[in-house]
């Protein structure tokens, strides 16, 4: 159970996180539109180089909106009251780790069962 105090300084880390990815959302944005508009002009090779690091910055793209996705529903839950409880077991998310990831939606055991592939 975190206190006001706690809750508070959580808002204010994720209000700060969402504002850095949403301007390196903004940022990858057009760097990706820039790759789109000079592949004409370039040879085969940079193509393929162009090509690379936009499915690079598309990746990076695609972690930064999840990861805004997160850090937007942290701040409703803290509207709500339920920030700081496991999504998925409803148990006390460790403090720690929101200190370290204050966007965590689950506790440690939930995470590392979702994120377990036996074949990997
Ligand atoms: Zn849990």
């Amino acid at each position: 159970m975190l206190n006001d105090a706690q809750l508070s300084d959580h808002r204010e880390r994720l209000e700060a996180l969402r504002d850095e990815l949403s301007a390196q959302l903004e940022a990858g944005r057009s760097a990706a539109d820039t790759v789109v508009l000079d592949q004409t002009k370039l040879s085969r090779l940079s193509r393929m180089d162009a090509l690379q690091q936009q499915n690079m910055a598309q990746s990076t793209m695609r972690n930064v909106t999840a990861r805004l996705r997160l850090v937007h529903k942290a701040l409703a839950r803290i509207m709500s009251g339920d920030y700081g409880y496991c999504d998925a077991c409803g148990n006390d998310i460790e403090p720690g780790r929101l200190d370290v990831q204050p966007e965590a939606p689950c506790c440690f055991a939930c995470q590392s069962q979702q994120e377990y592939h036996p074949q990997s």
